[in-house]
C-alpha cells in the first residue's frame, strides 16, 4: 500500500517535469501554452515557479512516453493522467495548460488542466480524479509555496482559482490559497488553522458566487478563525484586479476593503430584507446561526451586540434567538 503510494507520486512527479519540457522545449507548447500563459501576464520565472506546464493536442503522446520511460500503466491509470478504455489509452489533459497541485510539503498530487479555446462544450479546468494520493477535499492549491508566509504574515488569502494564487505571488503577495472551485471543507480550513487564526476571503466579483460561498464560511467560524471578506470590483477576480495594479495599490486595496464577515453578512442580509419583515426574520436566524458557530463566548457576545445595531433588533431577540440554536444544537 505504501509502495503503491510511493509509486503514484513517482508518476505525477514525472507527468509534471514531462508537461514542463513540452511547454518549454517544443514549438508546440512555445506557440500555444507558454505564449498563453505570456498573454495572461505570468513571467518566465513565475511559470518556472509554479511548474505550469502543457500537455500535447495529441491523443495518447504522454502517455506513449511514460510507458517508454518504464512507468506501469496501471500506475498512470490510478494517478488519472491517462485514461484507459479497454484496448484504448488516452492523455487526460490533451491540449491543456497544466497546474500542477502540491501537498504542503511539496510532493505532486494531481494536476489542474485548462482549456485554451474559448468552447463553451468543454469543461474551462479539468482536474485529476480523486487517488490514493490526491484527495480534493484534503487539498489547498498553492499551500506549499504559501506557508512560511501564512506564518509570518499571520494571516491568508483564500481565493477561488490557481491563477488567483499566481498573479498574487508575481504582485507579491505570497500568503495565498485556493480551494480551486470545490466548496471549503474542514480539513482544508484544518491546514490553514495550523498555520494562522486569521483568514480573508476573496471573492470574484460576482454576486451569486458570493452568496453561495456565505454558507461555507461558517466553517472556519467553527474552527475558532477570525474571518474576514474582501470583495472585488464587478467582473474582476484577484488575478485580473493584481494584473492592474502595483503591490502597493493591491496591498492598500485589500487593506481597505477587507471586512469583518459577521459584519458583512449582516449587511448584506439587512439590505435584502430591510423591507421584507418575514425575511427579515429569516436573516436574523441565519446570521445569528452564524454567530452560533463561534466557539468563543466573548466573541459571540460582541457580535450580538454589533448586529443588532447593523441590522436594528434588539440584543434580547438576537440573544433568546441564540440560546434556541444552542439547544437544538445539543
Ligand atoms: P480563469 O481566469 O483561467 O478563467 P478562474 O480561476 O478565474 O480561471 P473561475 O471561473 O473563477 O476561474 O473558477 C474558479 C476555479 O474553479 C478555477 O480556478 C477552477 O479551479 C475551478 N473551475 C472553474 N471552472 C471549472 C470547471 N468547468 N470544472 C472544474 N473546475 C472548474
Ligand atoms: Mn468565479
Ligand atoms: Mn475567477
Ligand atoms: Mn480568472
Amino acid at each position: 500500500q505504501a509502495d503503491e503510494r510511493e509509486s503514484l507520486y513517482l508518476v505525477s512527479e514525472y507527468a509534471s517535469k514531462y508537461f514542463q519540457k513540452i511547454l518549454h522545449k517544443t514549438d508546440q507548447g512555445k506557440a500555444i501554452g507558454l505564449s498563453y500563459f505570456k498573454e495572461r501576464g505570468f513571467t518566465e520565472e513565475t511559470i518556472k515557479k509554479f511548474q505550469l506546464g502543457y500537455s500535447l493536442d495529441e491523443w495518447q503522446a504522454f502517455t506513449d512516453e511514460a510507458l517508454k520511460q518504464g512507468y506501469n500503466l496501471d500506475y498512470l491509470a490510478k494517478t488519472g493522467v491517462t485514461i484507459v478504455k479497454e484496448e484504448k489509452r488516452f492523455d487526460r489533459f490533451k491540449g491543456r495548460v497544466m497546474f500542477p497541485i502540491r501537498s504542503m510539503s511539496g510532493r505532486v498530487l494531481g494536476f489542474g488542466g485548462r482549456i485554451l479555446t474559448n468552447d463553451k462544450k468543454a469543461a474551462k479546468y479539468l482536474n485529476s480524479p480523486e487517488s490514493d494520493i490526491y484527495h480534493k477535499s484534503k487539498v489547498l492549491y498553492g499551500i506549499f509555496h504559501a506557508k512560511q508566509s501564512i506564518a509570518k504574515e499571520d494571516n491568508c488569502y483564500l481565493v477561488e482559482g490557481y491563477t488567483d494564487v499566481i498573479q498574487f505571488h508575481q504582485t507579491g503577495i505570497k500568503n495565498v490559497v485556493s480551494s480551486s472551485g470545490t466548496a471549503l471543507t474542514p480539513e482544508q480550513i484544518r491546514l490553514i488553522n495550523r498555520l494562522t487564526k486569521n483568514i480573508t476571503v476573496l471573492f470574484d466579483g460576482d454576486a451569486a458566487g458570493i452568496r453561495a460561498s456565505l454558507r461555507g464560511i461558517d466553517l472556519i467560524l467553527e474552527q475558532g478563525m477570525n474571518v474576514k471578506i474582501c470583495t472585488f470590483p464587478e467582473g474582476e477576480d484577484p488575478d485580473s484586479f493584481a494584473k492592474q495594479n502595483t503591490l502597493e495599490e493591491l496591498t492598500l486595496y485589500l487593506e481597505e476593503h477587507a471586512q469583518d464577515f459577521i459584519q458583512f453578512k449582516a449587511s448584506m442580509l439587512f439590505e435584502d430584507s430591510k423591507n421584507d419583515p418575514i425575511k427579515k426574520a429569516e436573516t436574523v436566524r441565519d446570521i445569528v446561526n452564524s454567530i452560533s458557530k463561534i466557539p468563543d463566548r466573548i466573541k459571540r457576545e460582541i457580535y450580538i451586540q454589533e448586529c443588532s445595531k447593523i441590522m436594528d433588533i434588539s440584543e434580547g431577540v438576537l440573544y433568546s434567538t441564540l440560546a434556541q440554536m444552542s439547544k437544538k444544537d445539543n
